[in-house]
């Protein structure tokens, strides 16, 4: 059996995107005979790679000159397939990563999953265990098609290390990319910048319990005083409150913060996902039997505004007694 690791040089989460596809070859325990990594990149030609924990039997780059869409991976997927038949193919777990699992296994007549947490193989199958129904089931996938093209579930951010990979054989791709006639025009829209909020110590997550946009800004002012950084769940960016790459949750960020304060938010299991890892977790909401309180470790039952001023009061008073009024990021101390 031969797997590849498809990764994008250019991607700013390259190296989380190589730890979240490492956590999932971990779980492989035996069957494979080579992993070979697939590195789309557009300019300049990469010299160091991600560390991959599992031994590589070689480094395929590929390079891209217009990345118009998915479809552009796609193309030369579909190619070097033809030339280096592979029987599986691990994508990342962002949107591009899975979009590439679910249409590439389509068109080679094989096999897709997406978010697969751990992998096997059984009596010549692949078995997938992956979070089903918003993280309350966990699935066994048995794929029977191949090539099976898996994207891998979002773990907590870790990124490895790129070293220059010299024991291993790198071999250039130079594929000719041809524009599909169905492709009339193409713009890029450049993310907001990337923050802070993945390696936060104190996070405040805010959900729909919100209301509206002024209570946000309200709020935004709250987390700038006690040094938390701002997530939210998914009504809130959805309302376009807060910016998207700030959401909270399976769809978005998995955070770990030594603290985490979660205001008018539900619980879903889907949100829960993102915040599991916190070390303590601290719940407010007006209804005491909201599901969130189920992984609280401390729970508040009462409206978030009025809570979370009286804590910036107190958090405030608190710094100026220090003499540290002035000071960002003087918040909490956990
Ligand atoms: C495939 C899929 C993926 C998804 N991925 C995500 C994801 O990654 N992240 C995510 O967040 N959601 C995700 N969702 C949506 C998710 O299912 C929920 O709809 C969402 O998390 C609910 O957000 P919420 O808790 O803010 O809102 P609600 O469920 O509406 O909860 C609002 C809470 O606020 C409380 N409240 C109201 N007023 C106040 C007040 N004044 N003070 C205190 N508490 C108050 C209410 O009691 C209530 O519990 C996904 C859904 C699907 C189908």
């Amino acid at each position: 059996m031969k797997a590849a690791i498809v990764l994008n040089a250019n991607s700013i989460s390259l190296q989380q995107q190589a730890h979240e596809i490492q956590s999932m070859l971990d779980t492989i325990e035996t069957g494979f005979c080579s992993v070979e990594m697939w590195l789309f990149y557009q300019y300049p030609k990469p010299k160091v790679f991600p560390k991959i924990g599992s031994p590589l039997s070689g480094i395929k780059l590929i390079r891209l000159e217009n990345v118009h869409s998915p479809e552009s991976y796609l193309q030369l997927l579909e190619r070097l397939m033809g030339q280096y038949p592979m029987d599986m193919l691990v994508f990342a777990s962002d949107g591009l990563g899975q979009e590439l699992a679910s249409r590439l296994g389509y068109r080679l007549k094989g096999s897709s999953c997406l978010q697969v947490e751990e992998c096997s193989l059984k009596s010549g199958s692949l078995e997938i265990i992956k979070p089903l129904y918003g993280n309350n089931l966990t699935a066994l996938f048995v794929l029977d098609s191949f090539p099976c093209c898996l994207s891998v579930a979002k773990q907590v951010f870790c990124p490895v290390k790129m070293i220059p990979c010299k024991s291993v054989s790198i071999e250039a791709c130079e594929l000719d990319q041809i524009q599909p006639a169905w492709i009339k025009e193409s713009r890029t829209i450049c993310d907001e910048p990337g923050s802070d909020l993945v390696d936060a110590d104190l996070v405040l997550v805010v959900g729909q319990g919100v209301n509206n946009k002024e209570t946000m800004d309200v709020l935004q002012g709250i987390a700038n005083t006690i040094g938390a950084e701002l997530g939210a769940s998914r009504p809130v960016v959805m309302n376009a409150w807060i910016d998207m790459n700030r959401l909270i949750g399976a769809s978005g960020l998995i955070i770990s913060p030594k603290i985490c304060i979660v205001a008018g938010v539900s619980g879903t299991g889907v949100f829960s996902t993102g915040i599991k890892k916190s070390a303590f977790i601290v719940a407010i909401n007006i209804d005491k039997k909201a599901p969130i309180f189920q992984m609280a470790d401390v729970g508040i039952v009462g409206d978030l505004q009025e809570f979370l001023l009286e804590l910036e009061k107190v958090i405030k008073a608190d710094n100026e007694k220090k003499g540290l009024h002035d000071r960002a990021g003087s918040g909490i101390e956990s």
